[in-house]
């Protein structure tokens, strides 16, 4: 199998329970909401993605030929030292790419593996880390893992139906968006209102980060 990646960086985990720490970023190019062309955006399924995963030249980015080389690829963006080695995998869409060779790739070479995902596919197996973040109008069949990260307002998804999923931990992250300051004041009220949800915020962009 062959991967097609966006970009592929060494940075700090901005979003989530593991917010702050070192992770080597791999975006994976092509999502399955939308196509990524501001033409597409307001017929997509999702209409508020605020990332670029078209393509495959960004920063460390590129195609790949085999899971092998892939895994080399973020090991080499990682350093030396084998302690608390993390990549996190991302898109676009994660799950239309990512495969068990890759996890077990990443995995011989020292890295727990965490992904950010829809959930509008099944994850593989082997993941140390499942992100699932609900998009509204979708059928998500990945209703377990560890974090449930819900961008906050969207129209058409109740937060206490989410609630009935198993997950280790609700947070609730205001939408980037024009409308930021109503977005805030929605995810604070969503925490105030029900102690499952814990605010998040993109810290990556509070501090600089890409
Ligand atoms: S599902 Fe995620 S990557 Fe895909 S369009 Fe929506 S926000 Fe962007």
């Amino acid at each position: 199998m062959s991967y097609a990646v966006k970009e592929c960086f060494l940075t700090l985990q901005g979003e989530g329970m593991q917010a702050g720490s070192r992770s080597v970023f791999l975006r994976f190019a092509g999502c399955n909401l939308w196509s990524g062309r501001e033409q597409d955006r307001a017929t997509a399924q999702c209409d508020f993605c605020d990332t670029d995963f078209v393509g495959t030249d960004g920063e460390g980015g590129g195609k790949f030929a085999s899971a092998d080389a892939l895994a080399a690829h973020v090991e080499e963006l990682w350093g030396e030292g084998r302690e608390n080695r993390l990549v996190v995998i991302t898109g676009g869409e994660p799950m239309l790419q990512l495969d068990p060779a890759l996890v077990d790739s990443l995995h011989k070479r020292g890295f727990k593996v965490a992904v950010e995902t829809n959930g509008t596919l099944p994850a593989v197996t082997g993941l140390d880390w499942i992100c699932v973040s609900p998009k509204a109008g979708t059928d998500v069949v990945q209703r377990s893992g560890d974090e449930l990260k819900l961008v906050w307002p969207q129209k058409g998804i109740d937060p206490v139906e989410l609630e009935r999923w198993n997950f280790d931990h609700f947070l609730v992250q205001p939408m980037d968006c024009e409308r930021r300051d109503e977005a805030v004041a929605a995810a604070i009220k969503l925490a105030m209102d029900r102690p499952k949800w814990r605010l998040t915020l993109q810290a990556h962009k509070v501090v600089g980060l890409a």
